[in-house]
């Protein structure tokens, strides 16, 4: 017998770009998987779309009864160059044939380099830049505020209401969100405080006064003087994509810079061509003094950064920075692919694209549906919030109703916020218009039923 599965479809984007529904979300081998995970998996590790994956491509995710799924989630904001993209498994595949792990603080590797040099180009400002690679995105930001302590020789930190950075305990401490990213789990990491973010549709501000607001309570209840970093998500993932006003984040980094305070942008979920820059802090003017990335980096193989000024970045003492793993050679292969794609392939202008397509059709369905309380987001990183009509109370029942409906049809959606009353649409790159139009008119009819 072959070694290779032939029944399973390959993926890429060889697969059919088609939503196909050939057995009821969940099939009979999805449910047989499901039954084996509630076993074998602790229940903490939870799952919102009910199928057993076997490939995944273009715009589509394929389970292993047949269905063809539309993919508005890209495994939340990763697989943004589109899944099994075939410049990242050639990479991947000549260097898993190459070597595996040699830990890049044993004996360094070019591909290491080669992204670190990547980063430094492609992140905003055209300062001085050094960069550190890391495996997760907590990960990142746990370096990321190591540096900005150890370069300051400050200890606090200021993060935002409905900040997401992370499920390890800084980062569970630096995330607003108490269930279920935090519940039980204290205590949490010391010197965190909140500050409040901006949220047009929630607090009706101006960029300004809101930048007014977060600046008064970082000095009256944190101080400059004991204030090492800010971080903050310039457009914010999993509290609910909030879209800050124009001129909120240049305050906040004006009053940094003012300040000896590091600025820390953590782009791990909207990086890489995402909001149709390459990075969200472009769109709103500002140059990080850090910046956080992973998800998106490497087209699915599991790598993150901190990137930032070279004065900052060297602060730091030899050993003080690293790990086993980060920065793996079979990562960094893929990042490298990633990122000539992300460079060379047009990506910013599709992910341009997508967000007109998503804009255009979810403001159109609000316009007749007031439960859809704010449309918002930029490029391919767009959101629907969902209210009781006529005011903004969250409505967080018919949310996760619609998103089940969407999932029922073929049609893979996330949620995400604060109140649980927010869809993300975060398509590949790779989608096509009539597929995404597809997956549209599923929402729409969700939407009509529920
Ligand atoms: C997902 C995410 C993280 C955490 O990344 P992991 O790789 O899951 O550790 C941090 N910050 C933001 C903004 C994220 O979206």
């Amino acid at each position: 017998m072959s070694i290779v599965d032939t029944t399973v479809p390959v993926g890429g984007p060889t697969l059919a770009q088609e939503r196909r529904l050939v057995t009821a979300i969940p099939g009979p081998r999805s449910q047989e998987l499901l039954a084996r995970k509630a076993a074998a998996v602790a229940d903490g590790v939870s799952y919102s779309i009910p199928v057993q994956t076997v490939a995944a491509g273009g715009g589509v995710l394929v389970d292993a009864d047949g269905n063809s799924l539309i993919d508005l989630g890209s495994g939340i904001a990763v697989t943004t160059v589109g899944n099994a993209h075939p410049k990242v498994v050639a990479a991947v595949q000549e260097q898993v044939a190459q070597f595996t792990h040699t830990c890049f603080m044993v004996s360094p590797y070019e591909s290491y380099v080669e992204v670190a040099e990547a980063l430094n180009r492609v992140t905003p400002g055209d300062h001085a830049k050094k960069s550190a690679l890391f495996n997760t995105g907590a990960e990142a930001v746990e370096n990321a505020v190591k540096i900005a302590r150890k370069y300051t020789g400050k200890q606090a930190v200021v993060a935002f209401d409905h900040a997401y950075h992370g499920r390890t305990n800084l980062t569970m401490a630096l995330t607003a969100k108490s269930m279920p990213y935090k519940s039980g789990f204290g205590p949490f990491a010391s010197e965190i405080y909140r500050a409040p973010m901006s949220y047009p549709f929630r607090d009706g501000l101006t960029g300004p006064e809101a930048g007014k607001r977060a600046i008064s309570m970082i000095e009256k209840q944190v101080g400059a003087d004991n204030l090492a970093a800010v971080i903050i998500e310039p457009i914010q993932g999993e509290g609910g994509f909030v879209v800050p006003a124009d001129g909120f984040l240049p305050a906040i980094v004006e009053w940094c810079n003012a300040n000896g305070v590091v600025f820390i942008a953590d782009e791990v979920q909207s990086g890489f061509a995402r909001t149709g820059t390459m990075f969200a802090s472009e769109q709103f003017g500002i140059v990080p003094d850090l910046i956080t990335t992973a998800k998106g980096i490497a087209g699915g193989m599991p790598l993150a950064a901190v990137t930032g000024r070279a004065e900052i970045m060297d602060a730091t003492h030899g050993g003080g920075l690293g790990g086993t793993y980060g920065g793996n050679p079979v990562a960094c292969a893929a990042a490298i692919a990633a990122i000539d794609a992300f460079e060379n392939d047009g990506l910013v202008e599709r992910a341009q694209e997508i967000g007109e397509i998503l804009l255009a059709r979810l403001t159109a369905l609000q316009a007749t549906d007031a439960r859809i309380g704010d449309v918002r987001g930029r490029g391919a990183m767009v959101a629907a919030e969902f209210v009781k009509p006529g005011t903004t109370e969250p409505d967080a029942a018919l949310t996760a109703a619609v998103a089940k409906a969407c999932i029922a049809e073929g049609v893979i959606v996330l949620t995400c916020g604060t109140y649980g009353n927010v869809i993300r649409f975060l398509p590949p790159l790779s989608i096509g218009d009539e597929l995404l139009a597809e997956g549209l008119d599923v929402v729409a009819a969700a939407l009509a039923a529920n």
